[in-house]
């Protein structure tokens, strides 16, 4: 991770929400930018607002912080109010990061994780499996027994594959979600 200047490197050390990796994807699979992201966000943690006032503080040319901030408005985690100044008559965009949305994504994720270990965790207890040795295709009973124990895939024969080890994997993936 770079930063762009002092500043922006204190700001991340007091800002304990970007210590998690997990927040860290879920901003850069949102934006695209694993360069430019965090940095921006951090930057409107610390009271930025403007597009211009990001791109400045930052040294991150404006054209990519505008491009940042609205896949994050895209994704719900950025908000802006527009404002036109009396005098000029031009409209400005002061933005907000959505801090709590991105903890409901997280959450979100962590379920979706927890559930799709249970599911596995069921289909390979809840099922005997084979395999063709060369390619590892995989079948479970139903499927073997329709095609005769002969791989749809590569005609090879099937043999069956002890899924213990897998069962084990998926039991103590759960337990260390718990
Ligand atoms: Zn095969």
């Amino acid at each position: 991770m770079e930063f762009n200047n002092y500043l922006c490197l204190k700001i991340w050390e007091e800002n304990e929400m970007f210590n998690d990796a997990e927040v860290q994807e879920i901003l850069t699979n949102i934006t695209n930018d694993d360069e430019n992201s965090v940095s921006i966000v951090e930057c409107m943690l610390d009271g930025k607002t403007t597009d211009e006032e990001i791109a400045e503080f930052t040294e991150i040319r404006l054209n990519i912080v505008r491009r940042v901030l609205y896949k994050l408005y895209d994704a719900g985690i950025a908000s802006y109010k527009r404002s036109k100044d009396p005098e000029t008559q031009w409209y400005t965009y002061n933005w907000t990061f959505e801090k709590e949305k991105v903890f409901e994504i997280k959450d979100e994720n962590n379920e979706k994780f927890s559930r799709d270990i249970n599911e596995s965790l069921e289909y390979e207890e809840g099922n005997m499996f084979f395999i063709c040795k060369s390619n590892d295709h995989r079948y479970n009973f139903d499927e073997a027994s329709e095609n005769n124990f002969t791989c749809g895939e590569c005609g090879e024969p099937l043999e069956y594959q002890d899924n213990s080890a897998i069962i084990d994997e998926l039991r103590e993936l759960k337990n260390n979600l718990n």
